[in-house]
Protein backbone atom coordinates (compact mmCIF):
# COMPACT_ATOMS: atom_id res chain seq x y z
CA UNK A 1 0.00 0.00 0.00
CA UNK A 2 0.81 2.94 -0.80
CA UNK A 3 -0.35 6.76 0.40
CA UNK A 4 0.17 10.08 0.21
CA UNK A 5 -1.03 12.65 2.76
CA UNK A 6 -2.20 16.28 1.67
CA UNK A 7 -2.72 19.44 3.53
CA UNK A 8 -1.85 22.79 4.83
CA UNK A 9 0.39 24.06 6.63
CA UNK A 10 -1.33 23.64 10.52
CA UNK A 11 -4.02 20.59 9.33
CA UNK A 12 -1.96 18.03 11.43
CA UNK A 13 -1.17 15.43 9.19
CA UNK A 14 2.52 15.15 10.08
CA UNK A 15 1.28 13.76 13.46
CA UNK A 16 -1.87 11.30 11.21
CA UNK A 17 1.34 10.22 9.27
CA UNK A 18 3.65 9.05 11.84
CA UNK A 19 0.63 6.86 13.51
CA UNK A 20 -0.73 5.53 10.33
CA UNK A 21 3.03 4.74 9.22
CA UNK A 22 3.27 2.72 12.33
CA UNK A 23 -0.05 1.27 12.12
CA UNK A 24 -0.03 0.10 8.39
CA UNK A 25 4.16 -0.72 8.51
CA UNK A 26 4.78 2.14 5.71
CA UNK A 27 8.00 3.54 5.23
CA UNK A 28 7.27 7.31 6.20
CA UNK A 29 8.61 9.37 3.54
CA UNK A 30 8.90 13.57 3.77
CA UNK A 31 10.95 15.45 1.55
CA UNK A 32 12.60 17.36 3.97
CA UNK A 33 13.81 14.03 6.03
CA UNK A 34 14.90 13.11 2.70
CA UNK A 35 16.89 16.04 1.61
CA UNK A 36 18.54 16.17 5.14
CA UNK A 37 19.62 12.54 5.36
CA UNK A 38 20.62 12.81 1.36
CA UNK A 39 22.73 15.89 2.51
CA UNK A 40 24.42 13.84 5.63
CA UNK A 41 24.60 11.14 3.34
CA UNK A 42 26.83 13.23 0.76
CA UNK A 43 25.48 11.27 -2.30
CA UNK A 44 25.54 12.96 -5.15
CA UNK A 45 22.18 14.05 -5.76
CA UNK A 46 22.07 15.18 -1.99
CA UNK A 47 25.68 17.26 -2.21
CA UNK A 48 23.45 19.20 -5.56
CA UNK A 49 21.15 19.77 -3.57
CA UNK A 50 23.07 21.52 -0.57
CA UNK A 51 24.68 23.71 -3.12
CA UNK A 52 20.97 25.06 -3.49
CA UNK A 53 20.54 25.47 0.05
CA UNK A 54 23.46 27.06 0.90
CA UNK A 55 22.67 30.18 -1.72
CA UNK A 56 19.30 30.13 0.14
CA UNK A 57 17.59 29.02 -3.18
CA UNK A 58 15.06 26.99 -3.20
CA UNK A 59 15.82 23.20 -4.31
CA UNK A 60 14.29 22.40 -7.85
CA UNK A 61 11.83 20.08 -8.48
CA UNK A 62 13.86 18.20 -10.91
CA UNK A 63 16.18 17.38 -8.00
CA UNK A 64 13.51 16.52 -5.03
CA UNK A 65 12.10 14.55 -7.59
CA UNK A 66 15.21 12.24 -8.25
CA UNK A 67 15.61 12.56 -4.17
CA UNK A 68 12.23 11.20 -4.09
CA UNK A 69 12.86 8.27 -6.86
CA UNK A 70 16.59 7.58 -5.35
CA UNK A 71 14.53 7.29 -1.96
CA UNK A 72 12.01 4.63 -3.48
CA UNK A 73 14.84 2.54 -4.17
CA UNK A 74 16.04 1.65 -0.72
CA UNK A 75 14.69 -1.42 0.87
CA UNK A 76 12.53 -0.26 3.35
CA UNK A 77 9.56 1.31 1.03
CA UNK A 78 9.16 -2.28 -0.77
CA UNK A 79 6.46 -2.76 2.20
CA UNK A 80 4.85 0.50 0.85
CA UNK A 81 5.11 3.72 1.79
CA UNK A 82 3.78 6.81 3.06
CA UNK A 83 4.82 10.14 1.30
CA UNK A 84 4.27 12.96 4.03
CA UNK A 85 3.38 16.44 1.80
CA UNK A 86 4.97 15.02 -1.44
CA UNK A 87 3.93 15.58 -3.98
CA UNK A 88 3.36 19.23 -3.57
CA UNK A 89 2.85 20.06 -7.25
CA UNK A 90 1.31 18.71 -10.37
CA UNK A 91 4.40 18.01 -11.92
CA UNK A 92 5.92 16.53 -8.41
CA UNK A 93 3.04 14.28 -8.93
CA UNK A 94 3.79 12.94 -12.78
CA UNK A 95 7.14 12.63 -11.52
CA UNK A 96 5.96 10.41 -9.01
CA UNK A 97 3.64 9.02 -11.03
CA UNK A 98 6.52 8.01 -13.48
CA UNK A 99 8.65 6.72 -10.84
CA UNK A 100 6.40 4.35 -8.83
CA UNK A 101 5.32 2.60 -12.48
CA UNK A 102 8.73 1.93 -13.60
CA UNK A 103 9.06 0.25 -10.24
CA UNK A 104 6.27 -1.84 -10.37
CA UNK A 105 4.53 0.26 -7.81
CA UNK A 106 0.90 2.40 -7.50
CA UNK A 107 -0.58 5.25 -5.44
CA UNK A 108 -3.46 2.96 -3.05
CA UNK A 109 -5.33 6.46 -1.85
CA UNK A 110 -4.37 10.13 -1.39
CA UNK A 111 -5.66 11.99 1.58
CA UNK A 112 -6.22 15.62 1.54
CA UNK A 113 -6.55 17.07 4.82
CA UNK A 114 -8.66 19.71 5.17
CA UNK A 115 -9.49 22.85 7.18
CA UNK A 116 -10.65 25.96 7.03
CA UNK A 117 -7.73 29.27 6.72
CA UNK A 118 -9.18 30.88 10.41
CA UNK A 119 -8.72 27.54 12.13
CA UNK A 120 -5.29 26.78 10.63
CA UNK A 121 -3.85 30.49 11.45
CA UNK A 122 -5.48 30.08 15.09
CA UNK A 123 -4.02 26.58 15.38
CA UNK A 124 -0.48 28.29 14.28
CA UNK A 125 -0.14 31.28 15.46
CA UNK A 126 -1.55 30.39 18.86
CA UNK A 127 2.07 28.28 18.98
CA UNK A 128 4.54 28.98 22.09
CA UNK A 129 7.74 27.74 22.80
CA UNK A 130 9.88 28.14 25.87
CA UNK A 131 13.08 29.70 24.41
CA UNK A 132 15.20 27.94 27.30
CA UNK A 133 14.22 24.66 27.40
CA UNK A 134 12.18 24.29 24.32
CA UNK A 135 9.00 22.79 25.75
CA UNK A 136 5.76 23.16 23.15
CA UNK A 137 2.49 25.33 24.08
CA UNK A 138 -0.49 27.00 22.69
CA UNK A 139 -2.11 29.82 23.74
CA UNK A 140 -5.56 28.39 23.48
CA UNK A 141 -4.97 24.58 23.29
CA UNK A 142 -2.36 23.94 25.45
CA UNK A 143 -1.40 27.11 27.73
CA UNK A 144 1.21 27.38 30.17
CA UNK A 145 -0.16 27.14 33.93
CA UNK A 146 2.98 29.93 34.29
CA UNK A 147 1.00 32.40 31.98
CA UNK A 148 3.49 34.37 29.54
CA UNK A 149 6.51 31.62 31.52
CA UNK A 150 6.98 28.15 30.94
CA UNK A 151 5.57 25.92 33.73
CA UNK A 152 8.87 23.87 33.69
CA UNK A 153 11.66 26.00 34.04
CA UNK A 154 10.13 29.72 34.20
CA UNK A 155 11.70 30.69 30.60
CA UNK A 156 9.98 33.21 28.88
CA UNK A 157 7.62 31.53 25.82
CA UNK A 158 8.41 32.70 22.60
CA UNK A 159 6.24 33.08 18.81
CA UNK A 160 8.82 32.01 15.69
CA UNK A 161 8.08 34.72 13.22
CA UNK A 162 7.27 32.30 10.89
CA UNK A 163 4.17 31.91 12.85
CA UNK A 164 2.76 35.50 13.41
CA UNK A 165 -0.59 35.51 11.69
CA UNK A 166 0.52 37.55 8.66
CA UNK A 167 3.35 35.57 7.97
CA UNK A 168 0.84 32.07 8.45
CA UNK A 169 -2.05 33.62 5.96
CA UNK A 170 1.38 33.70 3.32
CA UNK A 171 2.07 30.17 3.95
CA UNK A 172 -1.37 29.23 3.10
CA UNK A 173 -1.93 31.13 0.58
CA UNK A 174 1.77 30.22 -1.07
CA UNK A 175 0.56 25.99 -0.32
CA UNK A 176 -2.34 26.86 -2.42
CA UNK A 177 -0.97 28.35 -5.09
CA UNK A 178 1.68 25.56 -5.46
CA UNK A 179 -0.40 22.42 -4.76
CA UNK A 180 -3.41 23.48 -7.20
CA UNK A 181 -4.69 20.72 -8.96
CA UNK A 182 -2.53 18.07 -7.39
CA UNK A 183 -6.22 17.19 -5.84
CA UNK A 184 -7.72 16.72 -9.24
CA UNK A 185 -4.77 14.69 -10.66
CA UNK A 186 -5.36 12.38 -8.22
CA UNK A 187 -9.13 12.75 -8.31
CA UNK A 188 -8.95 11.63 -12.44
CA UNK A 189 -6.52 8.81 -11.16
CA UNK A 190 -9.72 7.64 -8.74
CA UNK A 191 -7.66 7.52 -5.16
CA UNK A 192 -8.49 11.02 -3.95
CA UNK A 193 -10.45 11.25 -0.39
CA UNK A 194 -10.75 14.96 0.87
CA UNK A 195 -10.45 14.61 5.13
CA UNK A 196 -12.46 16.73 7.17
CA UNK A 197 -9.58 17.75 9.61
CA UNK A 198 -11.06 21.05 11.83
CA UNK A 199 -11.94 18.59 14.62
CA UNK A 200 -10.34 16.50 17.48
CA UNK A 201 -7.18 14.98 16.93
CA UNK A 202 -8.63 11.72 18.10
CA UNK A 203 -11.39 11.49 15.95
CA UNK A 204 -9.53 12.60 12.38
CA UNK A 205 -7.06 9.61 13.65
CA UNK A 206 -10.08 7.16 14.11
CA UNK A 207 -11.53 8.39 10.08
CA UNK A 208 -8.25 7.93 8.81
CA UNK A 209 -7.51 4.23 10.12
CA UNK A 210 -10.94 3.24 8.76
CA UNK A 211 -10.16 4.39 5.49
CA UNK A 212 -6.64 2.57 5.62
CA UNK A 213 -8.65 -0.73 6.66
CA UNK A 214 -10.63 -0.34 3.73
CA UNK A 215 -7.58 0.55 1.50
CA UNK A 216 -5.62 -2.75 2.80
ZN1 LIG B 1 11.04 25.90 29.72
Amino acid sequence: MNLIFLGPPGVGKGTQALQVAAYAKLAHVATGDILRAAVKAGTKTGLEARSYMDSGRLVPDEVVNRLVRERLEEKDTQGGVLFDGYPRTPAQAQSLDAALRELGRKISGVFDFQAPDAVLVERISGRRTCGKCQKAYHVKFAPSKAGESCETCGGALVQRSDDKPETVQKRLDVYRKDTAGVGDHYRKAGVYQAIAADGPIGAITEDVLARVKRLA
